[in-house]
C-alpha cells in the first residue's frame, strides 16, 4: 500500500501518523522522564552515556550540537555537561509539551541560553545547511513518519566533518533475553504505564513501534542512501539498543 505509515502495530496513512504520535508525546510528557527510568531500570542513563562519549564534545573551543527529536532536552543537557564552554545545544521536538518540560530543566539547571528549544519537525529542519558540528537523535527516529526525509535533514544541517548519531531501541540478538523482552515488554511496560502515566496505550504504541523498527543493518543502508560515510552501528544491553554512527565527510 502507498503512502502508508507503521504506526505500532497498526498501518495507517502516512498523513495520519504525526497526530497520532503527538497525542502520545502529549499524553506522557510530563511522566516521560520518570517513565525512562522505571521502564528500563535506569539503563537508559548508561545508553545516553554511551552516545555523549561518541558526541565527545571538546572542552576548549566551540561545539554546536543539534539534538532532533530531543524531547525534553535529556541528552542535550548530558552533552553541555559534558562539554567546554564553548558548547551550546539546540534541541529541536515537533511536540510543545515535551519541550516546555525540556525548558524548565535547562532553567532549572541554570543552561538557559545554552541549550535552546525550538519546536520543529525532523523532516524540516528551520536551519541553515551546514549549521552544526554534531547531529543527535535518541529514541526519537521511530517515531518519525518519514525517516529518509530526517535523515536528509541530519545530513543537510551538519557542517563537513561532522558527525551524525542516532541512539534507538533495536532487534534482540541474545535468544533467552528476546522472550524475557518480550514479555516484559508487552505485559509489564502498558501496566506501568497505566500506573503512572495513566496511560497504557501510548505504552503499547512505544513497544509496538521498537519492534517495527529497521533492523541495525538496514537502517545503516538508509543512512548510507541519506549521504553518510563511515557508517557503523554499536548493539548495546543484547541489541535492546543500538548506537548508529555517520560523518558528513
Ligand atoms: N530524545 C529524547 C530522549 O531520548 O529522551 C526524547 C525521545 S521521545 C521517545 C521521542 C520524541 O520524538 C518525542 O519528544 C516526540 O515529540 C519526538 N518526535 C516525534 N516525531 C517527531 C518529528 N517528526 N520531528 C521532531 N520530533 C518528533
Amino acid at each position: 500500500m502507498a503512502d502508508t505509515a507503521q504506526f505500532g502495530s497498526r498501518q495507517v496513512p502516512l498523513a495520519d501518523k504525526q497526530a497520532l504520535v503527538d497525542d502520545v508525546f502529549r499524553s506522557v510528557a510530563q511522566r516521560y522522564d520518570l517513565m525512562n527510568d522505571l521502564m528500563s531500570f535506569g539503563l537508559h542513563r548508561a545508553w545516553k552515556d554511551a552516545l555523549v562519549t561518541a558526541v565527545n564534545p571538546p572542552k576548549t573551543r566551540p561545539f554546536a550540537l543539534i539534538d532532533i527529536a530531543g524531547g525534553t532536552g535529556d541528552v542535550a543537557l548530558r552533552v553541555i555537561e559534558a562539554g567546554g564552554e564553548g558548547a551550546r545545544a539546540t534541541v529541536c521536538d515537533i511536540n510543545p509539551d515535551m519541550l516546555a518540560v525540556g525548558r524548565e530543566r535547562a532553567a532549572a539547571r541554570s543552561r538557559v541560553g545554552v541549550v535552546t528549544f525550538t519546536e520543529a519537525n525532523a523532516e524540516a529542519l528551520p536551519f541553515k545547511d551546514r549549521s552544526f558540528d554534531a547531529a543527535t537523535i535518541a529514541f526519537g527516529i521511530r517515531n518519525v513518519p518519514r525517516i529518509e526525509a530526517a535523515l536528509a535533514e541530519a545530513f543537510r544541517v551538519l557542517k563537513i566533518g561532522g558527525r551524525f548519531l542516532c541512539l534507538e531501541f533495536s532487534a534482540v540478538n541474545v535468544p533467552g533475553l528476546a522472550a524475557l523482552y518480550d514479555a516484559y515488554s508487552f505485559n509489564v511496560i502498558p501496566a506501568l504505564g497505566r500506573a503512572v502515566a495513566g496511560d497504557a496505550e501510548s505504552y503499547r504504541y512505544l513497544v509496538e513501534s521498537i519492534r517495527r523498527f529497521p533492523k541495525p543493518r538496514q537502517f545503516a543502508d538508509m543512512m548510507r542512501a541519506a549521504g553518510f560515510a563511515r557508517v557503523s552501528f554499536q548493539p548495546m544491553t543484547g541489541g535492546i539498543v543500538a548506537l548508529h554512527s555517520g560523518w558528513r565527510l
